[in-house]
């Protein structure tokens, strides 16, 4: 077991260090997006999209697309670098009159990023790897923890619908826990246990579907599916592993 996790690291690394990571520009570093390398950059900034902003259609309309990627992540962006500048700040004047406040915004603002910028990357047209089910080491474990694909799905599914207000859906693999979980977010940060590793993740917040489906989350959720990267969540898997 960790001579084949060492190799699919190995395997991965080259892999993202070449750019060929299923079309994914990115460094070894941006395997996860946005998470970045310790100590580089000091600026936090938005992920380059691998796809254009109607690629997704007709699941994801290029209006949703272009708000979400300019507006709303653009903002998390800016205020994780707001965050850092001001605890930062705090520390050198020893003032931590605010750091409840600052806390809580620096969880807000690196989760709003963080999400967002795994969830650009765990979706891709139909047209290039969208859609489908996983393979793999992902598909064995799948199987493994919920019975099957359908089952995971439905599971999955409705534990996004049943969100409260804004949040996310997560798969996630516990290093610890040793298994596949289902957990649901509320905001960015809420109700996640640390050291949970995101696979795949699906964004509930209004912003994220009301200009095309309304008030009708579960017909989103349906429409999602066909355009999961499972490629993409397989290889978060191998690297969590
Ligand atoms: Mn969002």
């Amino acid at each position: 077991m960790a001579d084949l996790t060492r190799r699919d690291f190995i395997s991965i690394s080259s892999l993202a260090a070449t750019g060929m990571l299923g079309g994914l520009a990115m460094r070894t570093g941006e395997v996860f997006a946005g998470q970045g390398v310790p100590n580089s950059p000091p600026e936090y900034q938005l992920p380059a999209l691998s796809y254009s902003y109607e690629a997704l259609e007709p699941y994801i309309d290029k209006t949703t697309m272009m708000t979400h990627y300019e507006k709303h992540h653009s903002a998390y962006t800016k205020g994780l670098n707001t965050a850092v500048r001001a605890i930062a700040d705090a520390r050198d004047k020893g003032d931590y009159s605010n750091i409840q406040q600052l806390s809580r915004m620096l969880a807000f603002h690196l989760g709003g990023h963080l999400n967002h910028s795994i969830f650009w990357h765990i979706m891709a047209p139909k047209s290039n790897g969208g859609g489908g089910e996983p393979q793999g080491n992902l598909a064995d474990a799948i199987k493994n923890e919920f019975g099957d694909f359908t089952r995971f799905k439905a599971h999955f599914s409705a534990a996004a619908k049943s969100v409260e207000g804004n949040g996310w859906c997560a798969l996630v693999w516990h290093p610890a826990a040793l298994r596949l979980m289902i957990l649901t977010v509320m905001n960015h940060q809420d109700l996640i246990v640390l050291g949970s590793q995101p696979l795949l993740i699906i964004d509930v917040w209004e912003h994220a579907y009301y200009l095309k489906y309304r008030n009708r989350r579960d017909e989103y959720i349906e429409a999602w599916w066909n355009v999961v990267n499972w490629g993409n969540v397989g290889v978060r898997f191998s690297m969590a592993l």
